[in-house]
């Protein structure tokens, strides 16, 4: 390893000392032919599995074809993607950006002009404890994790915080500064916690009523993860603002804020970005837009995350853990105690195969796999994770 110049990059985590060279589909392989079956694809970002054909495709095509023109001009990628993203969802307006902070931000700008314009100068945006919007001062400040407040301090200010799921916290809130709601359809980094259907009903009424706009942070949720194509679409309300990330780039940095009519309240000068909209990135949200919308795709998510339920159920059973929630191919087995990032290290060390989870949370495990993945990788993730779960208890019982 010695030959790898770790010093090089700026301390932000600790990483394992392994450099990854190669991925296919649901593999990763280290450099040193170590391979790895991957339930966190880049943190749910590529949705199709590594070096998907079709993306490689329309990366090589558009890279001979028109790398970037420059933001200050149409493309016809950019067009494209924006008139998919329209046609299949209940909104009018689309900005492209490079990563889901980026995004929110410009949904932070977006609610607070039509604020000022609608709404007498309101700005404050209500948002919820544990959630996670990204990592700009904005976006942090919008973010409820723990510690967020404080940390690069002073933080921007008009995001009063409210309880997830819960209706009359968010009343609460509201004052005649309120512009806004915005929150996660399922709050990933804060454990994967679904919003009920009662909620999210109840959130778009209460919105209605005061005259604010609901806006839906979808970097994780959206794009075919939970076998919709929106998470906001399993309790049928309509907001006013998404936000895409993550999986719409199916692994490249591309990321998009859509609005309706009502809401376009942008002028020339007000957002913008050098990337934004660049071919070369739009087309590969094309490649993977258009496969999330081949005939049973999104079915075959939806079944397979309830084989991945079902079979994270049966764990719980014989392990005696806690439960598993989710929708979709984003879910969380809760172990009840506080050996998440023990077993994360342990999945990966595992021989000859490894296995790449998370723990957003010490008392939890979160899987997010690629959507195409098989029913074979799924059965070889819980063989794994049953032998992890044994080798654990085992150790457990005799110490
Ligand atoms: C990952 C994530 C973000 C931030 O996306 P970046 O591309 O890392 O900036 C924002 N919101 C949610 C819900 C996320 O999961």
């Amino acid at each position: 390893m010695s030959s790898y110049p770790f010093e090089s990059l700026l301390h932000i985590t600790p990483r394992p000392e392994l450099v990854f060279v190669e991925g296919q589909g649901s593999w990763l392989v280290d450099h040193q032919g170590k391979r790895y079956l991957d339930f966190l694809q880049g943190w749910a970002v590529n949705s199709l599995g590594h070096c998907h054909p079709a993306i490689i495709a329309a990366l090589e095509k558009q890279a001979r074809t028109l790398i970037n023109p420059s933001p200050a001009f149409y493309n016809a990628p950019m067009l494209t993607l924006a008139k998919l993203l329209t046609d299949h969802s209940g909104f009018d307006k689309v900005f492209f950006a490079n990563s889901g902070a980026e995004a929110n931000e410009g949904a932070i700008k977006l609610a607070r002009k039509w604020g000022r314009i609608h709404k007498e100068g309101a700005y404050q945006i209500i948002t919820f404890t544990q959630s996670f919007h990204g990592r700009t001062l904005a976006t942090m400040s919008a973010s409820g994790k723990v510690g967020w407040d404080t940390l690069f301090a002073p933080q921007v200010p008009g995001f009063p915080k409210a309880t997830f799921n819960d209706l009359s916290s968010v009343e609460a809130l509201i004052n005649k500064n309120t512009v806004a709601v915005m929150l996660e359809p399922i709050q990933g980094e804060g454990g994967v916690i679904p919003a009920t259907p009662e909620f999210m009903q109840g959130i778009c009424d209460l919105t209605k009523a005061h005259k604010l706009l609901f806006i839906v942070d979808e970097v994780q949720s959206g794009c075919g993860r939970t076998g919709k194509l929106f998470a906001h679409q399993l309790s049928a309300v309509q907001p006013d603002i998404m936000t895409l990330g993550k999986g719409i780039g199916g692994g490249v940095p591309l990321s998009a804020l859509l609005c309706t009519n009502e809401c376009a309240v942008f002028e020339s000068g007000d957002q913008g970005g050098t990337y934004n909209g660049n071919p070369l990135m739009c087309a590969v949200g094309i490649a993977v837009f258009e496969t999330l919308l081949k005939p049973g795709f999104l079915d075959e998510v939806r079944s397979k995350g309830e084989y991945l339920q079902r079979a994270l159920l049966q764990l719980c059973e014989e392990f005696d853990l806690v439960g598993e929630r989710g929708n979709g191919l984003l879910r969380a087995l809760i172990l009840g105690r506080n050996i998440g990032p023990q077993l994360v290290e342990a999945a990966r060390a595992l021989t000859p195969t490894g296995l790449l989870i998370n723990a957003p949370r010490p008392d939890l495990l979160r899987f997010m796999p690629a959507l195409n993945i098989s029913h074979e990788e799924l059965d070889q993730m819980i063989t794994l994770l049953h032998t992890l779960l044994k080798t654990h208890k085992k150790t457990n019982d005799t110490a």
